[in-house]
């Protein structure tokens, strides 16, 4: 059994107790129905707050330090998490001195509006929770918006963070999150998703197989020949054409989209996963 009271005032800063809420119970229904051994009583608010930055030298912030918001379509694990995703392995490369330091910087340019966009959603949900006939009227109307599909599909591709797209450049795959697409290796069938399972970057190569050559990065990262059939799946965006060939990061983004060539290929290599190192 949950239970979702709320105070009339914010005049409690401490934990609450089975007491409070026995009270509260009672205000609007005359009774506590003989509440009894909770297993967990916390108080929250529709506080909004985020972090003006991310990184202040050695001191980073991730989750609920960088950002909080009201709980509103459970986003806030998810959010925490991508962050630490992001930043853990740039900070892995940053301590093995494979990057420079202002790789950390993309942390903030890249987290940072992510969150800006929760909490501004979650803040324009609290309305909905209010059951005066306004509020009322305007969460009927959205749950009528809410049942066509483009706007459905929308909402829950950023509720659940699958539309984000870091802005890395141009183009439908760059900078978004790689599908998992099923794979046909020399080896036999492979997910894209089992290749990041060490935590390094991967050169799919979906082209004539020994087509690219990134020797002076073989050590960091994985070169990959496959085939894949078909057009590439992504949220909100549906179909897209499959590019021949992608650089994915550890954290599943797509950091470069090849076409036939291996244009822009090494400078991607070194903004994401450091410089050359020499033969
Ligand atoms: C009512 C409610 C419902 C929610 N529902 C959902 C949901 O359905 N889905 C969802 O995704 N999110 C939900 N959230 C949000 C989610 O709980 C948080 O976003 C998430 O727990 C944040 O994780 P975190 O690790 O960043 O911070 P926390 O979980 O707060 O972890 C921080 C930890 O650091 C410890 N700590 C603090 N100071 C120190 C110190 N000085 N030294 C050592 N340790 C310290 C704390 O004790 C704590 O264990 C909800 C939140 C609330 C309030």
């Amino acid at each position: 059994m949950r239970v979702l009271v709320t105070e009339r005032h914010l005049e409690h800063t401490s934990e609450p107790t089975l007491r409070d809420l026995s009270e509260a119970l009672i205000a609007v229904y005359g009774t506590d129905y003989g509440l009894h051994s909770p297993t967990w009583i916390s108080r929250f608010t529709d506080m909004t707050r985020q972090a003006a930055a991310y990184r202040d030298g050695r001191v980073l912030l991730a989750g609920d330090a960088a950002h909080v918001h009201p709980p509103e379509g459970g986003q806030g694990l998810n959010l925490g998490v991508q962050d630490a995703v992001n930043l853990g392995w740039k900070l892995a490369q940053v301590v093995k001195r494979t990057s420079p330091e202002s790789l950390l910087d993309t942390y903030h340019a890249e987290r940072h509006p992510v969150a800006a966009r929760v909490l501004r959603k979650t803040m324009a949900q609290i309305p909905l929770r209010r059951r005066d006939d306004r509020n009322k009227a305007l969460a009927e109307t959205m749950s009528e918006l809410l049942s066509m599909d483009e706007p459905r599909k929308r909402f829950a591709a950023m509720m659940s963070g699958l539309d984000i797209q870091y802005d890395l450049g141009e183009g439908h795959a760059l900078g978004r999150r790689m599908p998992d697409l099923d794979l046909v290796t020399a080896d036999g069938p492979l997910r894209v998703f089992t290749l990041l399972h060490d935590a390094r970057p991967v050169l799919l190569n979906l082209d004539e197989p020994g087509g690219l050559d990134i020797s002076p990065w073989a050590d960091r990262v994985q070169l990959i020949d496959a085939e894949y059939v078909g057009t590439w799946e992504l949220p909100v965006l549906g179909a897209v054409p499959a590019p021949t060939a992608v650089l994915i990061r550890p954290d599943g983004y797509v950091a470069w989209v090849g076409d036939r060539t291996p244009l822009g290929l090494h400078d991607a290599l070194t903004t994401w996963f450091g410089p050359p190192t020499a033969a």
